[in-house]
């Protein structure tokens, strides 16, 4: 297992953005493949569940935390670099665990076209291919050129069109899905030269207009549902009378300041407030506008019932 250390008990609150999260039994961060292969090998022998983690900015974590083991895929595994083509795009590398928001300054910088929407998301390249994340009208389909992960021991490489990139989906989700075990290991995107100047402000025009409009300072995990056809959740939710809703106590919260945000407020929430404000928001919308909200937020580790 080469110099893989999986440790026990760890925390997950540390690990997600909304900032719930009990322990994960076991937890192991790889720095490359072998060590991933060793962690899957581990989890094998003991007959463990697996759940893989980028930077748990789309997760809401069981306060019973995860009874297997999490292999988080983050910065040891993020390397980025970029090589220029004959045919004068330049194309980037970024490792699964490199942050979006590294990966879009880094092309930024590079005077790169195209992937300025990713720098205000706060996840990891590995999170945002699985989840085909998105903003301001581009999302991670439009400069993706390929893939490559981990399956059974074998390193694959697919193409963006193999990939079934959709809204806030992606082939990956659907093999999560089927209970198959995989790791996104990289993605190698394919950008244009453009005014470097204009890319900047462009970086810092988005940056300004989600300071403007999103909770940026409260622990959450972004959009908590899908933008459902025709309709828009945060208008949704606003309209039931929802906007600044709280159902008890516990600091779950439907944001003030955006409706489609749910917010831990000073951390003090567990995943089951959030949980229980986030089927009440989904119940109220569909009995006001017959709209059914699907969540983007996924729920990691077991909820409700028993202990
Ligand atoms: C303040 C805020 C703003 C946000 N704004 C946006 C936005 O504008 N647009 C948007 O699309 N999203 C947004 N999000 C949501 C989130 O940042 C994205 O969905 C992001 O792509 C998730 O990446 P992650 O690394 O945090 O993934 P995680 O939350 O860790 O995981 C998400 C899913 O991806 C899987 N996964 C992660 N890494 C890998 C890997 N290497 N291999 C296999 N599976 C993997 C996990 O198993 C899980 O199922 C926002 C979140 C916050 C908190």
């Amino acid at each position: 297992m080469a110099d893989l250390s999986v440790r026990e008990n760890v925390c997950l609150k540390q690990y997600s953005t909304f900032r719930t999260g009990g322990p994960a039994r076991y937890f192991a961060e790889p720095s490359c493949e072998d060590e991933l292969a060793g962690a899957f090998a581990f989890a094998r022998e003991k007959g463990l569940k697996v759940f893989v983690l980028g930077n748990g900015s789309n997760c809401l974590i069981s306060d019973r935390g995860f009874d297997g083991l999490v292999i988080r895929i983050g910065k040891l595994m993020g390397d980025i670099s970029s090589e220029e083509g004959k045919d004068g795009l330049t194309y980037v590398t970024a490792g699964a665990g490199c942050l979006l928001s590294r990966f879009g300054n880094y092309c930024a910088e590079a005077g790169l076209e195209g992937a300025e929407f990713a720098c205000g998301i706060p996840g990891t390249v590995g999170g945002a291919v699985f989840m085909n994340a998105g903003a301001y009208g581009r999302e991670i389909r439009d400069i993706a050129l390929s893939v490559r992960y981990w399956e059974d021991g074998e390193v694959k490489e697919i193409s963006a069109s193999e990939c079934g990139f959709a809204y806030r989906t992606s082939l990956f989700d659907k093999k999560a899905a089927n209970g198959e075990s995989f790791v996104i290991i990289s993605i190698t995107a394919a950008l244009p030269k453009g005014d470097k100047g204009k890319i900047l402000s462009y970086v810092e025009e988005l940056k300004q207009k989600r300071t403007a409009s999103q909770p940026l300072d409260v622990p959450s995990a972004g959009s908590t549902f899908k933008r459902p056809e025709g309709h828009f959740a945060a208008k949704l939710i606003e309209d039931s009378g929802l906007k600044g809703f709280a159902l008890d106590g516990s600091g779950a919260q439907v944001s003030p300041k955006h409706a489609g945000f749910v917010v831990n407020n000073n951390g003090t929430a567990s995943a089951e407030d959030i949980l229980r404000l986030i089927d009440y928001v989904s119940g109220k919308v569909y009995l006001d506008s017959g709209v059914r909200l699907e969540k983007e937020v996924r729920l990691i580790g077991e909820f409700g019932g028993e202990g």
